[in-house]
């Protein structure tokens, strides 16, 4: 058994490792029999990123190594949480701004001298090793995945594509068709997977990796050769076949003209594949241009938000057990997700076919989420039907979720009198009932606010913090903690009709029903909202939503604002009607039967403004409930868009977008659309003031 460094779990966030010489910079060193241990330590965090610093303190490690070489030397992390989880993104904007493709250039130089070091080289992976992270792991000659190891590029969800190496390093070392997969799609390969792919060549638990390095470095390991289709991909013309397939592919999640990336990096694999030296030089080049694309610093924008969204969840919640009431579609899923993310769930309701309904459901989410059976045993154990109510009197939090009736919701509020535990929260999920007229009848006005999940609750990252005049501060602040604890990226709103995003989002769908009355092909409607850069267009998503939720809200909506709204069509009414509510009835303005319409028509006939016409209504709204202080500021109502709508991510958000168009130019444009169309697409007053913002240097 080799000496070395004690490798084992140490308090909450490090590793011990031995006698080491903490010295300067990020990387720990240790030597033991000859060999060389490099642990990297970045920075207070608990995970890595890889910065300058990072590459710099190897480089001087490096040099050393060079002119004193060891037996071999291992690549590790210090950090309990993982290896590294990419570059450090907030070091981007000034990367381009310095010369991205001279520091590049830099970067690859270390590591391609760490590549050439006359001595074996391991890297001993635990948690994740993303972007440059795992790039750092594949300039190494051999890799070791401990227990949970993951390994992925999510560069494209930047807008990039890998920088440091894994375009040639990569597809060197697996099939490069399964390389090209991984680094176009952003997924990641985890433990045994990154095994079979022929990443990771050993797979061991923590206390076995010094045996394993042993066994590497004793030359007892070895390594299959690469495949027949790492071979044929040396050929141009196998190449060009694949790649055109790739194109194919990747068009339809990631179109080449809002999402350049992807599709660059097939281009240089195409072209250089066969050649690392040109492929290195293209992939710097391809990079660098990338790093300064407004595509990748909105989508930077994008993650910034996301990370903002997340910090204004953390902190207590002080919620254990969760009590929700009626187990719908709503209900239901949240119920489930609570419990899978830990909280204990009573769920009920006054049918019981609900309640077995839930059950099967959470049990779909787990699998769909890749739970152990142990985790979807666990989180099926915390969820608990309750058709009786025992859990009102426990419950840290009550979350109604029964159908948009306000005379329910009353008798339902009655009924919790007098048995909520003293200091418990109720939250409704209501969508379009004001908080100000359900006040009245919450136990406690003040312990009461809203809590509104996106369907489906699983897979829709945002939920709106709701809050009525009357609301105590503490109460929105544990309700956004406890979206942090699940999971969720809470965004806080005042309770304005619709909130923010349905009150954004309403006159978008309605566009779409006036042009439909107007005899505009739904798919043409469909079409040009893709093409904008939206997930799925109006009428696909209003037939995802339900259009007897539609209905509902936009009713509610017309009643409530203080200007006007489209009328709201006959052909909507009629479907709801006859029960044609969407995909969850398989009809609605399309056919569901065959699963989800992919809509693609040709736009060369649509009238002019059609992309506005649907688009700028959506700004509109946003920009009235940023002058009505809906939400806190600009950046809230772009991530919460973005995490609730998809809202075109490489655009930044609609008030990034707006910016970048003109807000002059917009209000102009809305102008010119009032005079054709009606006063319902008429600029909001807030246009002004952003126009003034921006005219005062704001971007
Ligand atoms: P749903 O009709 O699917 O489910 C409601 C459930 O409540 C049913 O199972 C019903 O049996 C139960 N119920 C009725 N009366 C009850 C009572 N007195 N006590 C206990 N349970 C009772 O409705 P849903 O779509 O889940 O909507 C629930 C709430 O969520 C509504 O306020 C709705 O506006 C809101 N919401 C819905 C969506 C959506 O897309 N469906 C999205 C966001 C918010």
């Amino acid at each position: 058994m080799m000496a070395g460094p004690v490798l084992e779990h140490l308090g909450e966030t490090k590793l011990e490792l031995g006698p080491v010489n903490r010295g300067e910079g990020p990387w720990l060193r240790d030597e033991a029999d000859g060999i060389v241990w490099l642990a990297l330590d970045r920075g207070d965090g608990s995970v890595n990123t890889v910065s300058r610093d990072v590459i710099k303190g190897l480089q001087s490690h490096i040099e050393t190594l060079e002119s004193d070489t060891p037996g071999a030397v291992v690549i590790r992390s210090a950090k309990m949480a993982g290896f590294a989880a990419g570059a450090d993104i907030t070091g981007f904007d000034d990367m381009a701004s310095d010369g991205a493709a001279e520091l590049l250039k830099q970067g690859h130089d270390v590591l391609d001298r760490l590549e050439a070091l006359d001595c074996p080289t391991i890297c001993v992976v635990h948690g994740a090793a993303l972007g440059a992270g795992f790039e750092l792991a594949l300039a190494c000659d051999w890799r070791i995945a401990v227990d949970d190891a993951s390994f992925g590029f999510p560069e494209v969800q930047l807008g990039l594509h890998p920088g440091l190496g894994g375009t040639f390093r990569l597809p060197a070392l697996i099939d490069p068709v399964e390389a090209m997969t991984l680094m176009l799609t952003g997924k990641t390969a985890h433990t045994d997977k990154a095994r079979k792919l022929g990443i990771a060549d050993l797979v061991t638990q923590e206390r076995h990796v010094a045996a394993a390095v042993d066994a590497i470095v004793s030359g007892d390991v070895e390594r299959d050769a690469p495949g027949l289709r790492a071979r044929a991909m040396g050929f141009d013309q196998a190449r060009r076949l694949a790649a055109r397939q790739m194109r194919k592919e990747t068009e339809k999640k990631a179109p080449k003209q809002h999402y350049p990336a992807p599709h660059r990096l097939i281009d240089i694999w195409e072209e250089h594949g066969d050649d690392r030296v040109a492929m290195q030089r293209a992939e710097i080049e391809s990079f660098a241009t990338l790093l300064d694309s407004d595509t990748s610093k909105n989508l930077r924008r994008v993650f910034f938000l996301r990370q903002d969204m997340k910090d204004k969840g953390r902190g207590e919640d002080g919620i254990d057990h969760v009590h929700v009431i009626g187990a719908g579609a709503m209900g239901g899923e949240i119920a489930a997700w609570a419990s899978i993310k830990g909280k204990t769930v009573t769920l009920g309701d006054i049918d019981l076919d609900p309640l077995g309904e839930a059950v099967k459901k959470a049990r779909a989410v787990c699998k769909e989420m890749h739970l152990s059976a142990i985790e979807t045993r666990n989180a099926l154990d915390r969820m608990m039907p309750d058709p009786r109510g025992y859990g009102v009197a426990q419950a840290d939090l009550l979350i109604e979720a029964v159908p948009e009736t306000p005379d329910l919701k009353e008798k339902v509020y009655n009924r919790l009198k007098g048995q909520m535990k003293q200091g418990a929260i109720l939250a409704s999920n209501t969508s379009s009932l004001r908080l100000a007229k359900l006040k009245g009848d919450a136990p406690d006005p003040s312990r009461f606010a809203g809590l509104h999940f996106f369907n489906p609750v699983s897979k829709m990252d945002l939920v709106e913090v709701v809050r009525h005049d009357g609301t105590a501060d503490d109460v929105t602040r544990r309700l956004a903690a406890f979206c942090g604890e699940i999971g969720k990226l809470p965004v806080q709103v005042t309770d304005y009709p619709g909130f923010l995003v349905n009150r954004a989002l309403m006159p978008y769908l309605m566009e779409a029903m006036v042009m439909m009355d107007e005899g505009v092909d739904k798919e043409v409607i469909d079409t040009a909202a893709i093409r904008f850069g939206m997930p799925m267009g109006p009428v696909t998503l209003a037939d995802q939503v339900g259009l007897d939720i539609c209905l509902h809200v936009a009713e509610s909506l017309k009643g409530a604002l203080d200007k006007p709204m489209a009328d709201i069509s006959d052909r909507l009414r009629e479907k709801v009607e006859v029960g044609d509510v969407g995909k969850k009835a398989g009809q609605g303005f399309y056919d569901w039967s065959e699963g989800t319409p992919h809509p693609d028509s040709d736009l060369d006939d649509a009238a002019d403004d059609l992309t506005d016409r649907l688009i700028l209504p959506m700004l509109n709204a946003c920009v009235e409930c940023l002058r009505k202080d809906v939400v806190k500021d600009a950046d809230a109502i772009d991530g919460a868009m973005i995490f609730a709508t998809g809202f075109a991510p490489f655009r930044g958000g609609p008030i990034h977008y707006a910016r970048a168009r003109g807000a002059k130019e917009i209000r102009k444009r809305l102008e010119e659309l009032t005079g054709k169309h009606g006063e319902r697409l008429a600029p909001d007053l807030g246009w002004q003031d952003l126009g003034a913002r921006d005219a005062s240097g704001r971007s």
